[in-house]
């Protein structure tokens, strides 16, 4: 697809996140960029690109980008982008800006609340605030306004800023632990969207070489041959590109938490910000990564994709990249563990030929009140308890 009505091009360095957030010449016509990065506005008039999205997008394609000449174009989505979220071609990829902005917004809305609601850990706050992510995402569409939310937004996304552009050795003080826990998730649900799309855009081979742990696991393999097999669901072979373009975004994931580490970012803050990233990853995973024109403001079906792997699958594996490693607690709890259960029998409903057969060792991922719930036992919020 061509790309035309560009507002304007902006060439980044792309040495390293703080050459790449200094100020960017704007040059009109870049001769052949390695990459260049589209953000699309949903109205025909020109946008002013936000700060904020700004930031968190250079931030989200900083690892792929590394040596790279990337242009960031800014433009309507019309005409340019067709009826999906992010559109990838080769050496370009382009999505909407308000996908980033419902991320943002959602994030801030869970970070909010877990300091709102009191709790001391992930567990108790999905206790407190049942389905946190729905409301969450309720609030990001615009179908549940919060004016407390909206008048904390601009301190958060201001704070997201300074996090990523302060030296690495004073990032840790720099910002609140709500902030930190919005900032973390924000980096973990882009790693993930940015870094499926960048496989499509740089010949469906993903630019960072670490491998995930779905990979290193066995899980990824496990899922693609369970999905061949039917021993869950119908039998129905995912697309390799797709399957590699989700790795990516899991190696993306796992490269963002390792930048906060690296960074001395508060162990359990970002304890809690890998369960409402793998909360935020699950429910767009589930239901879309922007609000779908023609479903009613509010309603999230459960949405399939058919050349991907099916969508519990995808929550599974996008939500162990988060979780804890070697604890002895579940990979997959909370909501994303809710969400799998939900698509899972959504699945079995649809169609009835797959096997219907959740083997043990995708059990072990999930919490042991999932299998008794399954086997009869009521579905409670213990059903998916992190502990
Ligand atoms: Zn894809």
């Amino acid at each position: 697809m061509m790309v035309r009505s560009i507002f304007f091009v902006a060439v980044l360095s792309s040495l390293g996140l703080a050459q790449a957030l200094a100020e960017a010449p704007v040059q009109t016509n870049p001769q052949g960029p390695d990459l260049g990065i589209g953000l699309c506005s949903d109205s025909r008039t020109p946008v002013n690109l936000d700060e904020t999205v700004r930031s968190a997008v250079i931030r989200a394609i900083t690892p792929a980008a590394n040596g790279k000449t990337v242009a960031l174009r800014i433009g309507p989505c019309e005409g340019n982008i067709p009826d999906s979220t992010c559109y990838a071609g080769d050496k370009f990829l382009m999505c909407r800006i308000s996908a980033v902005e419902r991320i943002l917004r959602a994030a801030a809305w869970g970070a909010l609340k877990y300091q709102e609601s009191g709790a001391t850990s992930y567990d108790a706050f999905r206790t407190n605030v049942p389905r946190w992510n729905v409301s969450a995402f309720k609030y990001a569409d615009g179908v549940a306004p919060e004016a407390n939310i909206d008048m904390a937004l601009g301190s958060m996304r201001e704070a997201y800023r300074r996090y990523q552009t302060t030296d690495s050795s004073h990032a840790a003080s720099s910002v609140t632990r709500t902030e930190l826990m919005f900032t973390a998730t924000v980096d973990f649900a882009l790693a993930a969207l940015v870094g499926h799309e960048i496989t499509h855009a740089s010949g469906e081979k993903c630019p960072l070489a670490d491998k995930a742990r779905a990979e290193e696991s066995g899980l990824i393999s496990r899922l693609i041959s369970l999905q061949q097999s039917g021993e869950l669901f119908c039998a129905r072979p995912p697309s390799p590109e797709e399957v590699r373009a989700d790795v990516c975004g899991m190696r993306h994931l796992r490269r963002a938490n390792k930048v906060f580490v690296q960074r001395n970012a508060d162990a359990r803050t970002m304890q809690v910000a890998q369960r409402l990233g793998a909360d935020i990853i699950s429910f767009e995973t589930t239901f879309g990564w922007r609000v779908r024109p023609d479903i009613p403001a509010g309603k999230y079906p459960f949405m399939e994709l058919e050349q991907y792997l099916y969508a519990p699958m995808r929550v599974m594996a996008f939500s162990a990249e988060l979780g804890p490693d070697g604890s002895g607690k579940p990979a997959v709890c909370g909501e994303a563990a809710s969400l799998f259960v939900h698509g899972t029998q959504e699945l079995f409903q649809r169609c009835k030929d797959g096997g219907g057969n959740v083997s043990d060792d995708i059990l072990a991922l999930l919490p042991k009140g999932v299998e008794t719930s399954w086997n009869g036992a009521p579905w409670t919020p213990a059903s998916y308890s992190c502990e």
